[in-house]
């Protein structure tokens, strides 16, 4: 399952928690594990609260994350290297346990995806497996 998330700003934190319970939902599946994964070299995922001023704090933390004081490498093809550098650090994929259907997370664990390079229209693939 894929869903497609549009981004508006050059970092941004989605919440996509909503989306991602919603295809558990739909798999059936009530004892398994939930992979979410973004196909993307510049975007990535992590999980936290939800709560405006932690939003605030997790995007500066997200932009703070690579010094941007040098000279990339990768620059030279493509205007984005420290957008790569962060998603490397970050991480692309997530995987979840589902039990009785439910993803087992704490209160106040949200899904992100963090854009890196937007604004842009980013894919979000979703795998449960389990019985
Ligand atoms: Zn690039």
């Amino acid at each position: 399952m894929t869903f497609t998330v549009p981004t508006s700003g050059r970092v941004e934190l989605k919440d996509i928690t909503r989306e991602v319970v919603a295809e558990v939902e739909k798999s059936g599946v009530k004892d398994g594990i939930v992979s979410v994964y973004v196909p993307h070299a510049t975007a990535a995922l992590f999980i936290n609260e939800d709560e405006r001023g932690l939003v605030d704090d997790l995007t500066w933390m997200v932009k703070e994350i690579i010094p941007k004081d040098r000279t990339f490498e990768h620059d030279r093809i493509d205007d984005n290297a420290w957008s790569h550098l962060a998603s490397a650090l970050l991480g692309c994929s997530l995987t979840l346990p589902v039990t009785g259907g439910r993803i087992e997370r704490g209160t106040w664990q949200n899904i992100f995806l963090v854009e890196l390079d937007g604004p842009r229209n980013r894919k979000v693939v979703v795998k449960v497996v389990g019985a």
